[in-house]
């Protein structure tokens, strides 16, 4: 080894002495020793790694003790934060499947925390004094809202449409349109789902048109169920046909074979009124006399994850027995979270006002104008010169594989900084605390306001405060210390 990497090597302190360090004294003490003495050892490794890399006619005579310490104490607050992070969404996405789709009500929060901290009767009849079952929580509210005959709820959608293949159709045929083959993303792809249940595809139809003589003509002794997919993220415009799922149901009924409409995003109130194209509503499509309709907890419900699967009380009693329901099932806090939330549909001024989603969906654009100068003012404030702060009209969108096309009109804080570049700008946002997603378009940062709601603000700030307030060209980081010659 060249003596000059040699005698930087040996400055670096041990383990210990760094663990004992009165600057690094509180964080290693919120880490817990062990974990605290791994990342100092960790950073450690990779700073002599480091050295040895750099040409010895390069290194430094002294080796920076002090940024060091401040890389240490960044890393020990690093380990010290949990994994999965409150992040605030400035995409303009509401149901951002990334992070975390939706944000529950603070109903749904209280149940989740009431049903976690204290035992429950999540399967126990409190009437009989003997075991109950998990799924009688739910079932009255969702045939209350929706109208079906019955109802079970399971983990997700996509375990929800798996289940009823399985219990429905295994090892029979399965007809259903070309047009609607469709991978929602996360790799979550029909014919895949399909195969794994054990259902057998028959594809009628063509990409575009597809007619109910269509489907009638695919029907054999081996036909188990006639499935429609909602296409969530895509639509097929123009020259189309699909048939509807009332015309479909009749012609299951007459030839005896299971319907069901996997329906994707499970909205429960019409969202015509906000200028978006209509999403066939859970009410519609029971009442279309489907066997079976599948819905997500998670998207324009505004509820937890969860699979919600509404139907015939024959249909959906054979998914009661399947021995999958098991692997399946939802927990305790989810069922909390869900019932709350489903309560908040019976008034539905109330739904809209509490839950987050709708809450987001709904918000008038004047409000959005005005929360945009709000935070501009607050910008300029803190601020001034250091950043450049333009307000643009921008198209948020539901997101989550609802309403893809779907534009509802928003504002944006368009954000420039004389000292950084946007892409900058953007990756130090992503890693301030809270972190913040933005939107790059065209050469600038958008904060799209539509996500934006009234208690994210001061956090915001903050950390825009933090991104901007440390230019990154700064000498003196410890990035910068390491660097230089
Ligand atoms: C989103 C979606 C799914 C998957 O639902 P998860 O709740 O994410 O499992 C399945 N089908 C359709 C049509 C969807 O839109």
């Amino acid at each position: 080894m060249d003596p000059r990497h040699a005698r930087l090597l040996r400055q670096i302190p041990s383990v210990d002495e760094l663990l004992r360090h009165p600057a690094l004294a509180e964080a290693v003490a919120a880490l817990s020793r062990p974990r605290a003495t791994e990342v100092v050892r960790r950073v450690l490794t990779a700073r002599r790694q480091e050295i040895l890399r750099q040409p010895p006619e390069t290194l430094p005579p002294r080796l920076e003790l002090a940024a060091l310490e401040q890389e240490l104490a960044q890393a020990l607050a690093a380990a010290a934060r949990p994994s999965l992070q409150r992040v605030i969404n400035a995409t303009g996405v509401i149901i951002h499947t990334n992070l975390g789709r939706s944000c529950l009500a603070e109903a749904a929060l209280e149940q989740i925390l009431r049903a976690g901290r204290h035992y429950s009767n999540l399967e126990y009849d409190l009437e009989a004094g003997r075991r109950g079952s998990r799924q009688a929580h739910l079932e009255g509210v969702l045939c209350q809202l929706t109208r079906a005959e019955a109802a079970l709820v399971v983990n997700n959608n996509a375990a929800a449409v798996f289940l009823c293949l399985s219990a429905l159709a295994k090892d029979r045929e399965v007809i259903i349109s070309r047009g609607q083959l469709v991978e929602i993303g996360g790799s979550f792809r029909m014919p895949d789902v399909m195969a794994m249940s054990g259902a057998r595809l028959v594809e009628v139809g063509t990409t575009n048109k597809t007619y109910l003589a269509d489907y009638e003509r695919a029907i054999t002794s081996q036909t188990a169920m006639l499935l429609k997919v909602h296409p969530s993220n895509f639509r097929i415009r123009g020259f189309t046909r699909e048939v509807p799922l009332a015309e479909l149901s009749a012609l299951g009924r007459r030839y005896g074979l299971w319907v069901m409409e996997d329906l994707g995003s499970g909205c429960l109130v019409e969202l015509g009124r906000f200028g978006l194209e209509p999403e066939p509503t859970v009410q519609e499509a029971v009442a279309a006399g489907a066997d079976l309709v599948t819905v997500s907890g998670d998207k324009l419900l505004g509820g937890p994850q969860a699979g919600i699967i509404l139907g015939r009380r024959e249909a959906v009693q054979e998914l009661r027995t399947h021995p999958l329901l098991r692997a399946l099932r939802p927990d305790k806090l989810t069922l909390a979270g869900l019932e709350a939330t489903l309560h908040l549909y019976f008034d539905e001024t109330r739904a809209f006002r509490e839950i987050p989603t709708l809450f987001m969906i709904a918000r008038p654009l004047p409000e959005l104008w005005a929360q945009a100068r709000r935070l501009r003012r607050a910008l300029r404030r803190r601020l001034g010169e250091r950043l450049a702060v333009r307000l643009v009209e921008t198209s948020a969108r539901v997101g989550g594989g609802s309403l893809p096309e779907e534009a509802l009109p928003s504002v944006a804080l368009a954000l420039t900084s004389p000292h950084q570049s946007p892409e900058e700008l953007e990756a130090r946002l992503r890693r301030a605390a809270p972190p913040v997603v933005a939107r790059l378009e065209r050469d600038q940062l958008l904060l799209d306001m539509r996500t934006l709601r009234p208690e994210d603000l001061p956090l915001l700030l903050q950390a825009l405060e933090q991104t901007v307030a440390a230019p990154a060209a700064a000498p003196g980081t410890p990035e910068e210390a390491r660097e230089r010659p």
